[in-house]
């Protein structure tokens, strides 16, 4: 169990629910951590003995029952199979080649032994189950032939070879089936702990102790979603007695984990919305007016949505902590310009952080041009601004002579001071690490700050990992867009992909051309930026200028190659991925992705919006010879849909979420049961539930939800002790 991650939680959370799984609701698991401060005389505190008082645990077993984080009863209860053998009986028929299988036959001929080797030896017979004739084969087990006596009934389990109707025997059992359980847990292992051990542990802990075990969840909610007590789950869940049993003691703890889990996002969030004062910002609603009337097009309906819900936050005396979320090309920069507008109209200054300077610098130039009329002043701060400018720029800071500072990194310097910071807007945010958007937050009074990202998170982990954030989403594209169109194609359509660029170059189009790194690697075999830039300044010689754009170039170099191309100097760009994010170049309608398996879904989209921000027609070409069903399913999905939620929620079902922002990022607790995507339902119920236990007053006074808020009050997040 990893500890929750400090992922885009305010607070630090240390937990023993998150840590060591389900045990949350009842004290017993924090009395260790806290040093027996919080000790309560109850009967739980008898399941938090030491394991050590059971039967055939002496101090060496405990040691490795300590490797496990088993150290008390309740841990040990709480150590649950991280899957299932299956033993039930099945129909032959339906059971897909190489699958484990149990049957219950007729030995049809007497069992032959070949030896082979030394030692070595293959046992087999005809085994009639139903109506099918199989084979059976035993390995290294000659003293079975003196057992097995034709037209006995035997069990077997082993792997099913469809092809050559033989079943490969690692399990028997002479006689008719009469397995213990239909379902054996399975067991992670440390130390000298086997499975039998650790099944007798728990078997005996269930005993002795079983009745102790103490409800953590309201019986409405039981009864409403008919779940399964915790002692009868728990027992359940180790020793199941069919699937049906095993499939409720599931449901329950699946419940049971989101459900703690949600209530701390939900009950962080009110004390975040209670306790962090940040400033009114009284914005000029007729300066606002005019200045949106003033753009170069009309906004979106959902643009105008977004805007009146970020703009209530800043009026509020709350202080805004709102992810924003719009496709790639939904227009989320000029939302994030009206914003900027109101706090400078409000008498404050704002801060827009960027990921990259390629990106600073668009940035900068476009604030510049919608603010030119509106006598606002725009500055950049980024690493390539040095010396004697560097400092002129922070010193207009500190007097309030600049409105809106762009930058990258380099805007949560020690010495970068505003006068007066309104608003905080970061732009592809899950590109920033948690901390620095912490000490962004920290600059000035508590600002207002919004988080923009394209990655369209699916709901699943909106709802999860940015729970504590109020979400706006741009559901809507600006009006005119053609959808880009998407090809797959393998390596060796490569002279016909260039072909295709010729064409579309010949009407003074321009391209882009990523792949994945600068340079040769030898352990992956990827088409380098350098080596594609070579071939196609030598198949266009002469007739088109190829670039080149890596993260290894200066920032000058990258300037350079970055403006040629928006001038249409470089008519094919030749580059890593550093051009992800938000380059706006809308002469640019073809984007060709080397490679492109190798790259994230959410990422291809990425790249892919790149293109087709103009009015013409654009194209995304794929190229790539995936080797796994899951690898060609990708690439088929991205010609399938341009729309990025249903992307990432393929992504998320294809990769895991760990894949989608990186593992770190999730900001998901390891869940011991629940899994977020195929559980989605259940979460989504726990969300609704815990927002609604979190409001009303019963739940703090009603003995039934004791134990919930006494987990909450036990992880600091009622109290804020743990804010960091
Ligand atoms: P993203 O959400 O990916 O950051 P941008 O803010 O870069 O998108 O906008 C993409 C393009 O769409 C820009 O050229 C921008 O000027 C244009 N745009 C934004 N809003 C509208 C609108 N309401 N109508 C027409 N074009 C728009
Ligand atoms: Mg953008």
């Amino acid at each position: 169990m990893l500890p929750l991650p400090k992922v885009s939680l305010p607070f630090t959370i240390i937990d023993s629910h998150s840590r060591r799984g389900v045990c949350g609701g009842s004290p017993v698991g924090d009395v260790r951590n806290k040093g027996g401060r919080h000790r309560k005389i109850t009967v739980n505190n008898l399941l938090s003995r030491d394991v050590g008082v059971l039967k055939g645990i002496g101090k060496e077993t405990a040691h490795s029952l300590a490797e496990m984080n088993i150290y008390s009863i309740k841990d040990l209860l709480e150590y649950f199979p991280y899957r299932y053998e299956d033993y039930r009986l099945r129909d032959l028929a339906d059971v897909p080649h190489e699958e484990r299988v149990t049957v219950e036959g007729k030995v049809h001929s007497d069992p032959s032994v070949m030896y082979y080797g030394r030692k070595k030896s293959r046992l087999t017979f005809k085994l009639l189950v139903d109506r099918y004739l199989v084979t059976a084969v035993f390995f290294n087990q000659p003293f079975l032939k003196k057992k097995i006596k034709l037209n006995d009934t035997i069990t077997v389990t082993g792997k099913w070879d469809r092809h050559r109707q033989t079943i490969t025997v690692q399990h028997y059992h002479l006689g008719p089936y009469s397995y213990r359980s239909e379902f054996e847990p399975v067991y992670s292992l440390k130390g000298n702990i086997t499975s039998n051990m650790l099944k007798k542990f728990i078997a005996t802990a269930l005993n002795e102790y079983g009745d102790y075990i103490r409800e953590n969840l309201p019986t409405a909610f039981l009864e409403n979603y008919k779940l399964p007590g915790r002692r009868e789950a728990i027992r359940a869940i180790h020793f199941p007695k069919n699937a049906q049993e095993l499939k409720q003691a599931r449901r329950r703890f699946v419940y049971e984990e989101f459900l703690y889990f949600q209530l701390k996002i939900q009950a962080l969030r009110k004390f975040e919305r209670e306790h962090s004062k940040g400033q009114e910002q009284h914005y000029d609603v007729k300066k606002l007016r005019e200045f949106i009337q003033h753009l170069p097009f009309p906004l979106t309906n959902a643009q105008k949505r977004v805007i009146n819900e970020i703009c209530a936050d800043l009026k509020s005396p709350y202080r805004m902590n709102r992810l924003l979320q719009g496709d790639v090309g939904s227009g989320k920069t000029v939302v994030a310009a009206v914003c900027l507008y109101a706090t400078i109209t409000a008498g404050n200054q704002g801060a827009l952080m960027v990921p990259t300077e390629i990106l600073a610098e668009q940035h900068t130039s476009s604030l510049r041009e919608l603010f030119e009329p509106f006598d606002v002043t725009v500055e950049l701060l980024s690493s390539s601004v040095k010396g004697k400018k560097r400092k002129q720029v922070l010193e207009q800071l500190e007097n309030g002579d600049i409105d809106i500072l762009v930058g990258t990194h380099a805007l949560i310097q020690e010495d970068v001071n505003f006068k007066q910071l309104g608003t905080v807007i970061t732009d592809e945010q899950h590109r920033f690490g948690v901390e620095q958007r912490r000490v962004l937050r920290e600059k000035g009074e508590n600002p207002d700050v919004l988080f923009m990202t394209a990655t369209p998170i699916p709901r699943t982990l909106a709802i999860t990992a940015f729970g504590e954030m109020d979400v706006s989403v741009i559901d809507e594209m600006p009006k005119g867009r053609k959808a880009i169109e998407t090809y797959w194609a393998k390596h060796d359509m490569f002279e016909r992909v260039l072909a295709f660029m010729e064409k579309e170059l010949r009407r003074n189009k321009q391209a882009y051309v990523i792949c994945p790194l600068i340079e040769e690697s030898e352990k992956l075999d990827v088409q380098n930026a350098i080596d594609i830039h070579a071939q196609l300044t030598h198949y266009f010689h002469n007739r088109y200028n190829i670039g080149l754009m890596h993260g290894r170039l200066s920032s000058e170099e990258k300037d350079q190659v970055m403006n040629a191309f928006s001038r249409n100097e470089i008519h094919v760009l030749v580059s890593t991925t550093v051009v992800e994010v938000g380059v706006n170049v809308p002469n640019a309608t073809i984007m060709v992705i080397y490679d492109a398996d190798r790259f994230g879904l959410a990422q291809l989209h990425q790249l892919r919006g790149r293109v087709g921000r103009g009015n013409e027609q654009s194209y995304c070409i794929l190229i790539a010879d995936p080797k796994t069903e899951v690898g060609k399913e990708r690439m088929k999905i991205m010609t399938e849909t341009n729309n990025g939620f249903v992307l990432s929620e393929k992504d998320l079902e294809l990769r895991g979420p760990g894949d989608l922002f990186g593992k770190k990022q999730s900001g998901l607790p390891d869940f011991k049961v629940a899994d977020v995507v195929h559980d989605y339902r259940a979460l989504e119920t726990a969300r609704k539930d815990a927002a609604e236990l979190i409001q009303s007053d019963a739940f703090w006074t009603t003995e039934e939800y004791e134990p919930l808020c006494t987990y909450l009050q036990e992880s600091g997040v009622l109290s804020g002790e743990k804010l960091d």
